[in-house]
């Protein structure tokens, strides 16, 4: 977890039915995505059904957390209000084969096919959103 001394601004993420076990993962530190029982695909973002085989049985799968960037981008304006954390934009490739944008927690820019771990940082309402830092930093 980011040990920020401060309290956290970030806004908690919005909650639906579909994507409550994501996020009270998070809030446990875990990294989790949707697997299909029939077929074994792994998805990302939640939904309720499988998007090859259309089936509903699904479970919660334990992901690495760990990948690379495929690309990126800094935000030039203003951050959005209480979204302050970082400028750093990135679409990361999970070892699992899953993408997802994310922000990247580092000082430098990220670079393509930079090695990234996943963190999470703590929402106002004490929920958690995952973010990403370079492999090997603290
Ligand atoms: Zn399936």
């Amino acid at each position: 977890m980011s040990d920020k001394s401060e309290r956290p601004m970030r806004p908690d993420p919005i909650q639906r039915i579909d994507t409550q076990f994501f996020w009270d993962a998070c809030a446990r530190g875990e990294f989790v995505a949707q697997k299909c029982e029939p077929c074994n695909k792994l998805w990302h973002p939640p939904r309720p059904i499988c998007p090859d085989c259309h089936s509903m049985e699904k479970s919660e799968a334990k992901l690495s957390g760990k990948g690379k960037v495929l690309s990126w981008a800094r935000q030039i304006r203003p951050a959005s209000f209480l979204f302050a954390e970082s400028p750093w934009i990135i679409l990361v490739e999970l070892d699992e084969g899953l993408r997802m944008l994310s922000n990247l927690e580092s000082e430098n820019p990220p670079e393509f096919g930079m090695r990234v771990t996943v963190d999470f940082a703590q929402t106002s309402g004490g929920k958690a959103v995952p973010v990403f830092r370079p492999e090997g930093s603290a």
